[in-house]
């Protein structure tokens, strides 16, 4: 872990082409992939590089709080492999579970997200970062559900570089009960907490943390300002037709691009 540290320092640290620590990482993309509509991924994924992302994300299996709720579907998985083949860029997806786990592995997934309902899952973090160990596999590690402590997110981050993988990025993603009209409680503010005590990198995700397109740039703006290393955020060509989060908080890649570049000024502060 200390290795980490002075290889951040350093900056021998390198993830979808962003050296971590010396430049603003930028993911974005669905919150889910919609399995009967492959061809709204692929033109969100080629507008989401187009606005300067350097990774794409979509939810292939989705952690939803209804069972009756769309839960995901490994086809998407197919629709992601296919757009990161059209684009070039790495992706990030969630598993919720060890056969996903080893799926998304076979793969060669770039980027693994573990979700705030599990990110207290002990025995699945050891499993990752055993899977991964001495791999270039990157672990997005969500901020525990309802409102983990920031010692708790640093403790488990830690199961997944003691059991062989340090490449972990931490992410505040709002914390509950939630603010009046926000899906969460935003929690942008506890970054510079966290990068104090950690050898890890930490993203902000202002999608979940505030809930609302028209907020989210602000939170992404705030994350960057209190110190973050990036942003990952949900971000559709066509939010209204989206699945899952996105016609709520999925931003346009026209609003992306405008973050991105606010974001990166911010983040040169
Ligand atoms: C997501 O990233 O779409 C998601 C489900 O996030 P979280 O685990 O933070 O709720
Ligand atoms: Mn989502």
């Amino acid at each position: 872990l200390m290795d980490r540290r002075s290889e951040l320092a350093s900056g021998k640290l390198t993830l979808a082409g962003v050296t971590l620590g010396h430049a603003p990482l930028f993911i974005a993309g669905h919150c889910t992939i919609d399995p009967k509509n492959p061809n709204l991924f692929y033109e969100s994924a080629e507008a989401i590089k187009k606005a300067g992302a350097h990774m794409l994300r979509g939810g292939v299996w989705k952690p939803r709080t209804m069972p009756y709720s769309y839960q995901g579907d490994s086809s998407a998985l197919d629709i992601l492999l296919e757009a990161r083949e059209r684009t070039g860029l790495p992706i990030n997806t969630e598993v919720m579970d060890e056969a996903q786990l080893n799926i998304v592995l076979e793969h060669g997934v770039d980027m693994i997200q573990v979700g705030a309902r599990n990110a207290l899952n002990y025995p699945l973090l050891r499993r990752i970062g055993e899977v991964t160990a001495g791999s270039k596999t990157a672990v997005l590690l969500k901020r525990g559900r309802p409102m983990a402590a920031p010692e708790e997110c640093l403790a488990a981050a830690e199961y997944i570089a003691a059991a062989g993988n340090p490449n972990i990025l931490l992410c505040p993603r709002g914390t509950l009960p939630q603010m009046d009209g926000y899906r969460n409680h935003p929690d942008e503010c506890i970054t510079q907490l966290l990068k104090e005590k950690t050898w890890a990198s930490v993203i902000v995700d202002p999608s979940h943390s505030v809930g609302r397109a028209g907020y989210v740039p602000g939170a992404a703006l705030a994350g960057m300002a209190y110190g973050a290393d990036g942003i990952v955020v949900e971000c559709h060509i066509d939010p209204g037709h989206g699945i899952g989060d996105d016609p709520k908080q999925a931003i346009t890649p026209a609003i992306l691009k405008d973050l991105i570049e606010d974001s990166s000024a911010v983040w040169k502060l």
